[in-house]
C-alpha cells in the first residue's frame, strides 16, 4: 500500500479525541479539498510502498489498540479491506476516517465519516479539472446511508462558516442521523483561527445538540506532519 505516514500519537478530532493511537495515513485521494491539510496525500501524493506486514509491525512497535485509518481517502486504497481484517484478527480497535464517497466492505469499530461541504470545493480553473470533479462527488447519499448502517459511525463536519450550517442540517436531515452523532469541528490551521471559529462554532453545537470537536493535534503540536 502506498502510505504517506506511519506514527504514533493522540487522536486529535472527533468522539475518541484524547485516546493514545497508531495511525496509518494512507496517500491517494479522490477529492481535491481546497483547505485539504494533508495535501502532500491528495493535491501531490506522496508514499512510500509498504506491505501488510511492515505496516503491522510497525504498529505492534508501539503497543496501542486503537488504530487509526486516515488519508487521504483510505476507502480507496488497494488493500485496505485486507489491511483491516488483518488490524482485526489482531485485536485493533479499528476507526477510518473518511469522506464517506465509497464504501469498501472493511472492517471497522467507529466510521468516522466527514461528507464534505461546499466550502470544500476548489475554485474554478482549479489545476486538474478538480473544481467540477470535486463537485460532482463529494456528496453521495447512498453511500453515506449505507456507511451509516453498517458501522458505527459519527459525522464530523469540516465547517468555515455560518452559512455552513444550513448545509449541514439539510445533509443531517436528509440522512435522518440524530444529532448526538453529528460532530462540528473548525476549519484551519493555526491556533488563532481555530479559535476564532470555536467560539461560534461551540454556541451552533449548543443550539443544534450536535457535538463540537476541537483540533487537538494543531493545538498541541501545530500544523505538521506526523502528529
Ligand atoms: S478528502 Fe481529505 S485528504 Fe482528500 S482532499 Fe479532502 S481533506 Fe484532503
Amino acid at each position: 500500500m502506498k502510505i504517506a505516514e506511519l506514527f504514533y500519537s493522540l487522536q486529535g478530532e472527533g468522539s475518541l479525541v484524547g485516546v493514545p493511537s497508531f495511525f496509518i495515513r494512507t496517500s491517494g485521494c479522490n477529492l481535491r479539498c481546497a483547505w485539504c491539510d494533508t495535501p502532500y496525500t491528495s493535491w501531490r501524493p506522496e508514499g512510500t510502498e509498504l506491505s501488510l506486514e511492515q505496516i503491522l509491525d510497525e504498529w505492534r512497535a508501539h503497543r496501542a489498540r486503537h488504530v487509526v485509518v486516515t488519508g487521504g481517502e483510505p476507502m480507496i486504497a488497494p488493500e485496505i479491506v485486507p489491511l483491516t481484517n488483518r488490524l482485526r484478527e489482531a485485536g485493533a480497535h479499528i476507526t477510518i476516517e473518511t469522506a464517506g464517497t465509497v464504501a469498501p466492505p472493511v472492517a471497522c469499530d467507529l466510521m468516522s465519516i466527514s461528507p464534505k461541504l461546499a466550502n470544500s470545493t476548489p475554485p474554478a480553473g482549479a489545476e486538474g479539472g478538480w473544481a467540477a470533479r470535486h463537485e460532482r462527488l463529494r456528496i453521495q447519499p447512498g453511500v453515506l446511508a449505507e456507511l451509516m448502517r453498517r458501522y458505527e459511525y459519527q459525522l464530523k463536519f469540516v465547517v468555515q462558516g455560518a452559512a455552513d450550517l444550513e448545509e449541514v442540517r439539510a445533509l443531517v436531515c436528509q440522512l435522518g442521523a440524530p444529532a448526538e452523532r453529528v460532530i462540528l469541528m473548525p476549519e484551519g490551521v493555526s491556533p488563532e483561527v481555530l479559535r476564532e471559529r470555536s467560539l461560534w462554532i461551540a454556541e451552533a453545537c449548543k443550539e443544534e445538540g450536535y457535538r463540537f470537536s476541537p483540533r487537538l493535534h494543531v493545538d498541541l503540536y501545530g500544523n505538521r506532519r506526523g502528529v
